[in-house]
């Protein structure tokens, strides 16, 4: 085989760039800018003139392989330039071209690409900012950039823009337009209506140690293929499980196997669900790579009212996603896990939120939640038995939960409860004892204790586990049964 040069791109901190300003139109606009910049990528990089193999798991991400060194470099000026050009802010890596022989050589090559690229990646941090600093107007939406003078400022510019935030804007408005029969939500509290608002993260289990795994380029493209597939088709799936004239969702960012969406919050949970279950039947329909490893996506879901803090909301959905991975790997549950939470003001920072959850002791702790669940539907623990629980209890008295959810969390157990030091086993007797007096006292009726029991027996008490406080809060999560 002839001689052929790799290069690998990469959008910076596209994080950042996204979610710059934390209001719904400039972080969907931003993402549009990006998927749009994708679409070009790939297509320049098809041109004839270019003849390349694009390999890329979206969101400015792309591998790319070119029979002629020339054009590689070419190729590499002018996406630089254009994505400059469509983002006004934004800026792209692009590795160095490396050549390479053959499937062979395809690893290494990948890998030395790899290496440029973060070496790039170091030397432009190391370069200080300019700061925008000075008495210069700051655009009112991210308040990192000067503002456009107000003789080049549009008609329907209420507030000080700058030019990154005027593209955002400008780009959601011609998606807007070209889909002008549906309904776009405003803002998180127009998108939220009435309920409260879920900011859900999702993100792929072990992708990127599979990709590392590739031995050919053929494989990285169709690895790359089939993972977009995927994501197009689960959150689909997702959002079809909401009927009605006004979608609840709305996609903040798709970044490869690493995803953010708002969506009023009675709908996260099953999107969660549907979402999970959609994977794993096309995964086992699907000749994914040499490895036949199945694929799973964990998530982070934070629940909040829809005037909190975007920023914060985020920090937390990113906390509770690394939870439910951290726990995916631990357990050995390849198709992923899910944590949320309920924010109140009380609990708006992740580690308080963490910190009431258990009680630890020298070998062992007890949990006051069953978070994360396992995301493969049947299984002990999983999300879907979550489901079975609370449609079980679906006319249970509300406040009883609400009560026994007050109660099980570590403040509430250690101020009311215990007072002094008392034993890990006094501790678990006393909890079951708790669940057996709320339960007594609540169920006057054979209905309501039949409907307790298999609760109970869907979402048993396990290794110092008690999943029951979890029962008020994704009561109202699921919605709809
Ligand atoms: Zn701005």
């Amino acid at each position: 085989m002839s001689e052929q040069f790799l290069l690998i791109t990469d959008v910076d901190a596209i994080q950042r760039y996204v979610f710059e300003s934390a209001r719904m139109a400039t972080i969907v606009g931003a993402s549009e800018i990006v998927k749009a910049f994708d679409v070009w990528l790939e297509e320049e990089a098809r041109r004839a003139e270019y003849g390349a193999l694009h390999a890329a798991l979206s969101g400015g991400n792309g591998l790319f392989v070119f029979g002629d060194s020339k054009k590689a470099a070419s190729f590499a000026g002018k996406l630089t330039c254009e994505f400059q050009k469509r983002s006004g802010s934004g800026t792209i890596s692009v590795s160095e071209i490396i050549p390479f022989e053959d499937d062979a050589g395809f690893p290494a090559a990948r890998d030395a690409a790899l290496c440029s690229l973060q070496r790039l990646k170091r030397l432009g941090r190391a370069i200080p900012e300019a700061l925008d600093v000075g008495l210069s107007r700051q655009c009112q939406y991210c308040g990192a950039e000067s503002a456009l003078p107000k003789s080049v400022r549009k008609g329907d510019d209420e507030r000080d823009i700058g030019t990154a935030c005027r593209k955002k804007l400008d780009k959601r408005k011609e998606i807007k337009n070209a889909m002008a029969t549906q309904h776009w939500a405003e803002d998180f509290n127009d998108l939220a209506d009435t309920d409260y608002l879920a900011l859900i993260a999702i993100d792929g289990d072990g992708i990127g140690a599979r990709l590392k795994n590739l031995q050919s380029a053929i494989a990285y493209e169709n690895f790359s293929a089939g993972v977009k597939c995927l994501l197009d088709q689960a959150i689909a799936a997702g959002m079809n499980t909401a009927k009605g004239e006004y979608p609840p969702f709305q996609l903040l960012y798709a970044g490869g196997d690493d995803i953010v969406i708002a969506a009023q919050a009675r709908y996260a949970l099953n999107f969660a669900l549907a979402f999970s279950d959609a994977v794993q039947t096309i995964d086992r329909s699907w000749d994914w790579t040499a490895d036949q490893l199945p694929i799973g996506f964990s998530f982070g879901i934070s629940i909040t009212h829809s005037k909190f803090p975007f920023r914060a909301s985020h920090a937390i959905a990113d906390q509770l996603l690394r939870n439910a991975k951290n726990t995916a790997k631990d357990k050995v549950w390849p198709e992923g896990a899910i944590d949320f939470a309920v924010v109140t003001e009380a609990s708006c920072d992740p580690a308080s939120l963490m910190e009431d959850r258990e009680i630890l002791f020298d070998n062992s702790k007890i949990c006051f939640t069953g978070k994360p669940y396992r995301l493969k539907s049947g299984e002990p623990h999983s999300l879907s038995k979550l489901k079975e629980a609370c449609k079980a209890l679906d006319r249970f008295p509300k406040n009883q939960l609400y009560a026994l959810r007050n109660q099980l969390n570590a403040s509430a157990w250690r101020t009311n409860q215990l007072g002094g030091s008392i034993s890990q086993e006094q501790t678990k007797l006393r909890l079951a004892d708790y669940l057996n007096y709320v339960s007594s006292r609540v169920m006057r009726v054979q209905t309501q204790k039949d409907a307790w029991e298999k609760a109970c027996q869907l979402l048993p008490v396990a290794e110092g586990v008690f999943p029951h406080a979890d029962l008020a809060d994704s009561l109202q999560l699921f919605g709809e049964f």
